[in-house]
C-alpha cells in the first residue's frame, strides 16, 4: 500500500513520522518568505516553520511520555500540516490517566511559552523579522497560541478530551463521550464562524470543519466498540463467568 508518511528517526524508542504534505507546507511558506524577502525571508520562514514543528513534536512528546509512564506504548508521532498527532497503542480507560496524558502536551507548550518569556522581555523595542530576535518572539507566540487552542473543549482536541475524562468520572464513558461531543460541535460552529467572520480565514474554518467531523467520528468509534465490547463481554460472562478487561485503541492530537 502507497504510504503518504515518511520516517524521520526515533526519540527515545518513539518512531517521528512526517505527513508527504507537510512538504506542500514547507514549500509554501518558502515561497512566501521568497517573495517577501528573497533569500533571507525563505531562510527565516523556513527556519521559523520548521522550530514550530520542533514544538509540536514537543507537545507529544508531552503527552508520549506521560503514557508511557503509565505502560501504555506509543506506535509513533505523525506530524502534518495541521499539527501532530501521537497514536498509542492501546489505553486504559481510566479518567484520572487520561486527564494527566493529555494535559501534559498544553504543559509543555506553557513551559517553553515562560522560558521563552525572559529572552523576548529584555529585546529592544523594534525588531526585525527576519532575524534571531523575531524566530524567538514568534516561537513565544506559536507556544502560547498552541497551548490555549488546545484546552479549548472541541472533541477530539485535547481541551476536548480533559473535558470527556473530566465527564468520565461522573458518568459512563460512552455518555461522557457523547457529552463531549456536543460540547465540541457547538464550540466548532463558533469556531468556523469565528474564522469566517471575524479572522477572515478560510484555511481556520476549514480545519475546524475538520475537527467537527472528527469529533463525530470519534465518538462513533466508542459507541461500535462499547456495542463490541458489550457484545464480547455477554459471550464470555456465559462461559466463564466475569467480564474482561479490554484495552482500546486510542489516538489523541
Ligand atoms: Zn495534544
Amino acid at each position: 500500500m502507497l504510504s503518504w508518511s515518511i520516517k524521520l528517526f526515533r526519540i527515545a524508542g518513539i518512531r517521528l513520522e512526517v505527513h508527504a504534505t507537510f512538504f506542500l507546507l514547507l514549500a509554501y511558506v518558502g515561497w512566501e518568505g521568497w517573495t517577501e524577502a528573497g533569500g533571507t525571508g525563505l531562510f527565516w520562514r523556513v527556519l521559523t516553520i520548521s522550530a514550530f514543528f520542533v514544538c509540536v513534536v514537543l507537545h507529544e512528546l508531552g503527552h508520549s511520555f506521560t503514557a508511557r509512564g503509565y505502560g501504555v506504548g506509543i506506535s509513533r508521532i505523525l506530524l502534518m500540516p495541521i499539527g501532530g498527532m501521537a497514536e498509542f497503542d492501546s489505553l486504559p480507560r481510566a479518567p484520572r490517566k487520561e486527564l494527566l496524558i493529555t494535559l501534559a502536551g498544553p504543559a509543555v507548550n506553557f513551559v517553553l511559552a515562560a522560558l521563552l518569556w525572559w529572552p523576548v522581555a529584555h529585546m529592544p523595542d523594534t525588531i526585525y523579522f527576519y532575524s534571531f530576535n523575531g524566530l524567538i518572539y514568534q516561537l513565544l507566540i506559536a507556544n502560547l497560541v498552541m497551548g490555549v487552542f488546545n484546552l479549548v473543549p472541541v472533541f477530539p482536541m485535547d481541551g476536548g478530551r480533559i473535558l470527556r475524562a473530566l465527564l468520565a468520572t461522573r458518568y459512563p464513558y460512552l455518555k461522557a463521550t457523547k457529552i463531549a461531543a456536543t460540547v465540541g460541535k457547538v464550540f466548532a460552529v463558533i469556531g468556523i464562524l469565528v474564522m469566517l467572520f471575524w479572522l477572515d480565514s478560510v484555511l481556520g474554518a476549514l480545519l475546524f470543519t475538520f475537527i467537527l467531523f472528527a469529533g463525530e467520528a470519534e465518538y462513533r468509534a466508542v459507541k461500535r466498540r462499547e456495542a463490541e465490547d458489550a457484545h464480547w463481554r455477554q459471550m464470555l460472562e456465559r462461559f466463564y463467568g466475569r467480564p474482561p478487561d479490554r484495552p482500546i485503541i486510542n489516538v489523541t492530537e
